[in-house]
Formats: structure tokens, C-alpha cells, sequence
């Protein structure tokens, strides 16, 4: 007896919780607009766009690789019911899924892959595909791009000006404070760009090892050449020949610094780096915020980018 009057006591409770977390106007539990992000640089770029009206949920913890995630139901209900979705396709299948399966419009669901422009999987760099039919690779996903967008400070503005256009569409009465908002971060990220490209524009060698295959666009826009380790997702690591190919072409090139990074382990930038005499350093992917950076943010984490690559590079 005594149950069955606690159970009725707290429906009330539940049934106003669930109906702010799918209401109409687009309000969180607090007030505020929720935002699932599917890892660190969108719940980061939500952030900064939506400031103090928005509530982020970052769907990848702290210190968690964000390639081959899993979700818990906690936040599949997130996908659900979050006023405003932001992910990328093809990165993490978990979160694709629940995409799939949440109840979402293209007005409250940013998919990022939408607004960058992807390149193909850099040659030496593909997933393995075993016993997969090349004939059907077309129709069935976009799993041979990359996903690294967010490496290149152009597509984090163009990430910001969709995420811009998703929180006014959601909340239209706050429009004006997410365009200021965008504005300013805007600012931020063309700076971030202008200090790469002249940082960045006379070095001594323009190519870079790294860890996984994770910064192609980066490369891309300043004109490096990236030769990753391991492949794009990092748990594919080299076969014996290609790590031998790599050591070969860090003796020839001169190449003093092999790069490693926070979220994945050093173990063969480490072996890479006995056998050629190289240093390692670390170049942050900005997977994901780990113990050693949780102080840091996208913008700082890039400056410090930027700084270990003028230095092992030898730009000037
Ligand atoms: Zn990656």
C-alpha cells in the first residue's frame, strides 16, 4: 500500500520532467536549451555559440576515445529527446544509430558532414574492409571518408555558422544572442587561422608523423604532408612493412619529431622514435579533453598545436 502512494506521488514529477524534455518551445528541465553533442570539438563549438542558454551534453566522456563509442541508454534517451542534435556522420556508428532511430526533424539535428566539404581517406590510411564487395562500397555508407573535420579551424567557422542557424531555429526569441554569440567566436577561429597560416609558412620540412590518421584537413589547408602511423581509426595500427616504409622515410627526410597523442598509446611513435633518433611530441587530435588537458579548450589545445609543429618542423 504504502508503494503504490509513494509510486503515485511521484508521477506528477515525471510526467512535467517528460514533457519539458520534449516540449514544443524547445525548453530544457532548467530553462535552458539542451544540445547533445556527439564528442568534444561540437559539444565545445555548441558551447561557444549558445552560451548561457544552452545546456551541453557531451556524449563521449572526458579521457574516452571517441572512435568506435558506445552509448549507454542514458544517452540514446539524450538523442531523443535533446532539443538540438550535433554530430557527424560516419565517425561513430553508435551515434549514427541512435540518430536513426531518434524522432528528430533537420531543423533540431546538425550533421556536420552536411556542412563541411569531407575528403576521401588519405591513401595508406583506409579502414580494412575484409571480404567486403568493392561494388557495393557506393550505395552503403561513407565509411571511406575521413572524419577530421574539426582539425581545420575553416570548417570549425562553418560548423559555428550551422550551429548558429539550429539554436535560432530551435529558439527563435534568442536569435540575436546566438549570432553575437557566433560572431565573436567567428573571430576567434579566423585568428586561430591567420596564426597557422603564418606560423606555418616557411618550415624546414613540411611533413608530419602522427599517431592516427587524424590531420589530413589541417594538412590540407596549411600545406603539410601527413604520414599517420596508425590508420584513421586509431586501433588500426601498421603492418610490419608499413612501419618499416614510415621508419625509412623519417631517416631520408630528416624528420626530427614523431607525434604522438593524449587519448592513444605511444607505444610505436616510441619505436619509431628509438629507431631514427627522432623525439616525440605531442600533437593533440582534440579528440576529447583528457586528465593532462581538462583546463584546456579547442582554441588553446590548436595554439599549442601550432607551436609544437613550428618547432619540430622548423618554421619560421
Ligand atoms: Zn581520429
Amino acid at each position: 500500500m504504502k508503494k503504490t502512494l509513494a509510486l503515485v506521488a511521484t508521477l506528477p514529477l515525471v510526467l512535467s520532467l517528460a514533457a519539458c524534455g520534449g516540449s514544443e518551445d524547445g525548453a530544457a528541465a532548467d530553462g535552458k536549451i539542451s544540445v547533445a553533442a556527439s564528442f568534444y570539438p561540437f559539444a565545445y563549438a555548441a558551447q561557444q555559440v549558445g552560451g548561457d542558454l544552452v545546456d551541453v551534453d557531451n556524449l563521449t566522456a572526458p579521457g574516452v576515445e571517441p572512435h568506435d563509442l558506445e552509448l549507454k541508454p542514458k544517452q540514446v534517451a539524450s538523442v531523443q529527446d535533446a532539443d538540438l542534435v550535433v554530430f557527424e556522420e560516419h565517425f561513430q556508428a553508435a551515434v549514427d544509430e541512435a540518430v536513426d532511430q531518434a524522432d528528430r526533424s533537420d531543423d533540431d539535428t546538425l550533421d556536420v558532414a552536411s556542412v563541411v566539404q569531407l575528403k576521401p581517406t588519405q591513401a595508406g590510411a583506409e579502414e580494412e574492409h575484409e571480404g567486403e564487395d568493392h561494388a557495393e562500397e557506393d550505395d552503403h555508407d561513407h565509411g571511406d571518408e575521413d572524419p577530421h573535420t574539426w582539425l581545420d579551424p575553416q570548417n570549425m567557422i562553418a560548423i559555428a555558422k550551422a550551429l548558429e542557424t539550429k539554436l535560432a531555429a530551435v529558439d527563435p526569441d534568442n536569435a540575436q544572442t546566438y549570432a553575437a554569440n557566433t560572431t565573436a567566436f567567428v573571430n576567434r577561429l579566423a585568428s586561430l587561422d591567420k596564426d597557422f597560416q603564418s606560423g606555418l609558412a616557411t618550415c624546414r620540412t613540411r611533413t608530419i608523423v602522427t599517431s592516427h590518421a587524424a590531420f589530413q584537413y589541417l594538412a590540407a589547408r596549411y600545406d603539410l604532408t601527413q604520414v599517420p602511423i596508425a590508420g584513421i581509426d586509431p586501433s588500426n595500427e601498421p603492418s610490419p612493412s608499413q612501419l618499416a616504409d614510415i621508419t625509412q622515410l623519417v631517416k631520408d627526410q630528416g624528420i626530427t619529431t614523431i607525434f604522438t597523442e593524449e587519448l592513444v598509446s605511444p607505444a610505436i611513435a616510441d619505436t619509431i622514435a628509438k629507431e631514427t633518433g627522432a623525439t616525440t611530441a605531442t600533437l593533440d587530435p582534440i579528440e576529447g579533453l583528457s586528465e593532462n588537458t581538462a583546463d584546456e579548450d579547442y582554441v588553446s589545445l590548436m595554439l599549442k598545436n601550432l607551436d609544437t609543429l613550428e618547432k619540430a618542423n622548423s618554421c619560421s
